[in-house]
């Protein structure tokens, strides 16, 4: 038994491009192949445990040849027996991918395998550049072609000269010059228009238009680089009228984000959708912790939760002990927060006490007061909390019994991947001083700009060599605002 392979397109560098199939796979897989193109969002969408192999670039900067490509696919299926091995690739993996190559090598040595058609950069790059590729009235065909042969081997100069439809280059700014020429000879009007776009639908896209005749100039003269795609034809002009992708404050700003998993999709979204490229690398992992003392549960007649966390941690297990929510019935619900009361709340559940200042001193505070009117027996209250918890609340409460559910650990490694990308990182995000202190243990090499929230963090970041930002209040809305404002400002945009 050998395990399957899937050759997944991972799309052209958006990770909301990337196809529900191919997140499902890469959630799974044993082992992850993955190309230079790929973005760090979608690597970091790969189940954790993952080996992950870079073939785009070894220590040595070669890239993996070809051929060694399609053995290491066939390798890893035999180590991994009933495993999914995940080779992701830019684009389509069948639109200049060399996937059908990957996959010949598989039949060969007779390796299941499964294709994820993936979003090409050929239609979306110019799409994002709002370019329709056909468009009726001016292009009633579009035609893909490799830019990478040399122009006097196979491409047919006549044939594409004298075609109608829309010509799209892909890997061809080294040669564009050349084919730009070769086309014009060949009779395709030089004022045809051109437009190169680089990096599309990533942080750093970029449109550059031209003509025909100006192709090579144009590409010296804004110093066009790869990977870019030439996209030549009457379409190209509407660009100019349907370009929406707006040029936002932190377009082309890479930011890593150190607050845990779960914490920080809420700045990351709100990061990128003022256009920053997001590399969550959270500090800290938190693990459930087994609960064996169940048959206690009946002596409590109010459970607190100060943490979502807390909740998700309490809900597993209990489930887990084959118990239920029935299990609850009857009990008074506190939580510390408006956060933690809503996911109380996809759990059938709703808060009888949340304190209006959402703090655990506020939920301390508010639980004592009841206690001393007789709404509430504090022998009785039951505080479910992580490892870290302060004693705030139980100093408040000094009758009442807490239960640790689940653990938070400092990560103790960096995938190399993430290294990579932050090493190229223009700023760090830092919500606590234990994740600037757990960042340095890490010995990720980083740009020395730090945005902190609070003063305890910048401080921790000012020691460790930071330069800082710190945001004026303690939300990610002002952190947020900072890193916006900073950017803005002229100089450092
Ligand atoms: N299989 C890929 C293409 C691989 S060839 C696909 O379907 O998109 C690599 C070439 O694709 C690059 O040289 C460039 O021309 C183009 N390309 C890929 N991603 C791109 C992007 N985000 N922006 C512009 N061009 C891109």
């Amino acid at each position: 038994m050998s395990g399957k392979v899937y050759l997944i397109g991972a799309g052209p560098g958006d990770p909301g491009l990337l196809t529900l199939r191919g997140k499902e796979i890469l959630e799974l897989a044993d082992v992850v192949v993955y190309d230079r193109l790929v973005s760090p969002a979608i690597l970091g969408m790969c189940n954790p445990k993952a080996k992950m192999v870079d073939v785009g670039k070894m220590p040595t900067h070669h890239k993996v040849k070809q051929s060694e490509i399609n053995k290491l696919l066939v390798q890893f299926a035999g180590e991994y027996p009933q495993g999914v091995v995940a080779r992701l690739k830019g684009g389509d993996p069948f639109v200049f991918g060399r996937g059908g190559e990957e996959a010949l090598e598989l039949v060969d040595a007779g390796v299941e395998f499964e294709i994820v058609p993936g979003i090409t950069s050929a239609i979306s790059v110019p799409a994002y550049a709002g370019i329709p590729v056909s468009h009726r009235g001016i292009a009633t065909s579009f035609h893909i072609i490799t830019g990478h042969e040399k122009s006097d081997l196979s491409l047919d100069f006549d044939a594409l000269a004298k075609c109608p439809g829309t010509l799209i280059f892909l890997m061809g700014i080294a040669n564009m010059d050349l084919i730009a020429k070769r086309l014009i000879e060949c009779g395709k009007d030089p004022k045809t228009p051109l437009a190169f776009i680089e990096k599309g639908t990533t942080p750093y896209q970029r449109t550059v238009m031209a003509t025909l005749e100006t192709a090579g100039e144009t590409i010296v003269r804004d110093n066009v680089t790869a990977p870019a795609i030439t996209i030549m034809g009457g379409v190209v002009e509407l660009g100019k009228t349907l370009a929406w992708k707006k040029n936002l404050p932190l377009s082309g700003k890479r930011l890593v984000v150190t607050r845990a998993a779960k914490q920080a999709s809420g700045i990351t979204a709100r990061l990128m959708a003022l256009g920053a490229e997001v590399i969550e690398t959270p500090m800290i992992e938190t693990r459930s912790l087994d609960i064996r003392n169940w048959a206690d549960l009946a002596n409590y007649d109010l459970l607190a939760f100060t943490s979502t966390n807390g909740v998700e941690s309490f809900f597993k297990q209990l489930l887990a002990s084959g118990r239920d929510i029935r299990e609850l019935a009857g009990k008074k619900i506190a939580s510390v927060g408006k956060i933690t009361e809503k996911k109380l709340l996809e759990y059938g559940i709703r808060c009888d006490y949340v304190p209006e200042d959402h703090t655990g001193e506020g939920l301390g505070k508010l639980l004592a007061e009841k206690c001393s009117v007789g709404e509430l027996n504090d022998s009785r209250i039951l505080l479910l909390q992580g490892n870290l918890a302060d004693d705030t609340l139980m100093k408040l409460l000094p009758k009442a019994t807490r239960w640790v559910v689940y653990e938070t650990t400092p990560v103790a490694e960096l995938p190399d991947w993430k290294r990579e990308a932050i090493e190229s990182a223009n700023a760090v995000v830092f919500a606590s001083s234990s994740a600037v202190e757990n960042f340095v243990k890490l010995n990720a090499r980083v740009n020395s700009l730090a945005f902190c929230i609070g003063r305890m963090t910048e401080a921790s970041a000012k020691k460790a060599g930071f330069e800082t930002m710190t945001s004026d209040e303690t939300t990610m809305d002002s952190l947020v605002k900072k890193v916006a404002e900073y950017y803005v400002a002229g100089e450092n945009a």
